[in-house]
């Protein structure tokens, strides 16, 4: 526990000492110590954020002129911070009120300061209840990997499941073959629904030299090569926001770009500085991101320029920004579900024991069901858990972190925490006692060595430390000299 006022005492105790008082710039390596000496002094302090640590080394050390700012580059640097320590970005989230939306009865939708928007209950629901169904996604988004067999009237242009061999003459047969391309649809339901197709594939708005003002919404070419584009570097956002401007711009009523525009939004470079601090990247994004996790810095941002100027030629009347590009590519990262998103269960909040359970169908084009996972009371906020909840603490608040830009302090949360600072502080005792014991014999012994290891104390004996991070760190520490 941090002790306000102590350092005063210790400049009082100091008049004494001066060689003390001399202000010092600690080398890196002795700032590391002193950390780990806090860590092993007491497990919790593994837990503190960068502030109250820096309380601890300061008073520690009262003399080493260090800032906030230099200990926790220099933990960086080492890959020692924690979660509570790293680079979060939910502050930089932003939302706006959601138009046009029709929520299914017994449920309404409240902004608070603190979780923005969120779904809530207004009635009881009993475990397993139906809460809302939705048919079909704001945006419907295929598979980026299928984009070849639909080139190949292999799978649905619209949806991307597979056709047979078998099947494919058969949608001929059907009509479900489009009479220009040879793209083909898997279902009367795919075709009436794809409303881009025409738009995304054939050059429908011919350049009539005649009329050199007249000028294509979309140029298929461009389109062409940027699903490539995409598929050559497995970044399904960057495909899936293609789509989306699509939808948006031939949509008249307007309503999908303001929807579009009201979701929770933040900008892809400030997600992506969550894995720099991080160290791992490997959870970012389904690794999904245009090989994002695996990149350097310099290479990902080369790579979202060339994205975007292949974006903006395929849309010469409604090109977009550098900015909203990264926007749209940060908020529908954050937002879709299965690649897709859907507007009424992108208000679903995140908890690590989430009370509803969302359903895909059998098909993709099926849509989603959500049900309660267990009764949920009127007026309680719905939630999902975004991560999978076996995982453990760490690994959750990581993917949490990393992917949602949030530390979760949800119930379980804390519960496993508090589990885990139980585990230490009886590694701790049990360390003390073995210390007391070593002592105790060596003191009835004249100093003679005992075996004293491990069956003494527990039979944790193995697993004890191992997992402790600064016990890697130390050996680093020391290599380095
Ligand atoms: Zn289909
Ligand atoms: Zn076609
Ligand atoms: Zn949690």
């Amino acid at each position: 526990m941090p002790v306000p006022n102590i350092e005063i005492l210790q400049i009082n105790d100091k008049e004494e000492t001066p060689q003390s008082t001399e202000p010092e710039i600690p080398h890196e390596r002795r700032i590391v110590e002193a950390v780990i000496k806090l860590w092993k002094d007491d497990s919790a302090n593994e837990d503190l954020g960068i502030g109250k640590l820096h309380l601890l080394v300061k008073n520690d050390h009262p003399n080493w002129s260090l800032s906030e700012k230099r200990l926790k580059t220099v933990l960086k640097s080492y890959n020692l911070l924690n979660s509570a320590q790293q680079y979060t970005y939910a502050n930089e989230i932003t939302s706006k009120e959601t138009p046009d939306i029709n929520l299914p009865k017994n449920i309404r939708l409240q902004f608070t300061k603190n979780r923005g928007k969120g779904l809530y209950s207004t009635n009881l629901f009993k475990e397993g209840d139906l809460i809302w169904e939705e048919k079909t996604p704001l945006f419907f988004i295929p598979p980026l990997d299928r984009v070849n067999l639909i080139a190949n009237s292999k799978a649905c242009t619209y949806c991307g499941s597979l056709i047979s061999s078998n099947n494919s003459s058969r949608s001929v047969l059907k009509g479900l073959d489009c009479n220009v391309c040879r793209d083909v649809w898997c279902s009367q339901f795919c075709k009436k629904n794809d409303k881009v197709h025409q738009l995304l594939k054939h050059n429908v708005y011919h350049d009539d030299p005649k009329k050199q003002n007249s000028k294509k919404q979309i140029i298929s070419s461009n389109w062409i090569k940027y699903e490539k584009f995409c598929q050559e570097n497995k970044w399904n956002a960057a495909f899936a926001i293609g789509l989306i401007h699509s939808y948006i711009i031939t949509d008249k009523s307007g309503v999908l770009a303001k929807q579009f525009d009201a979701m929770a939004k933040v900008r892809q470079d400030i997600r992506y500085k969550a894995i720099d601090s991080s160290g791992i990247g490997a959870s970012f994004d389904n690794n999904n991101n245009g090989g994002g996790a695996l990149f350097v810095k310099e290479q990902q941002e080369s790579l979202w320029k060339q994205g975007f100027e292949l974006f903006n030629s395929i849309f010469p009347i409604n090109q977009i920004s550098y900015e909203e590009f990264l926007t749209n590519l940060g908020t529908y990262n954050i937002n879709n579900i299965d690649g897709s998103l859907f507007l009424i269960q992108s208000h679903l909040n995140h908890n690590c024991d989430p009370n509803v359970r969302v359903k895909f169908g059998e098909k993709k084009t099926d849509g989603i069901k959500v049900y309660a996972k267990r009764d949920i009371k009127a007026n309680e906020e719905l939630t999902t858990s975004y991560v999978n909840p076996s995982h453990s603490l760490n690994q959750r608040l990581r993917e949490l972190r990393v992917n949602w830009g949030f530390i979760c302090n949800c119930k379980k949360c804390k519960d496993d925490s508090k589990i885990i600072q139980r585990k230490k502080s009886n590694e701790a005792s049990s360390n003390q006692s073995k210390a007391d014991v070593k002592k105790f014999l060596n003191e009835n012994h004249d100093g003679e060595e005992f075996e004293i290891e491990t069956p003494i104390i527990n039979g944790e004996e193995r697993s004890r430390r191992k997992s402790v991070r600064f016990d890697e760190k130390v050996v680093a520490v020391n290599n380095e000299s």
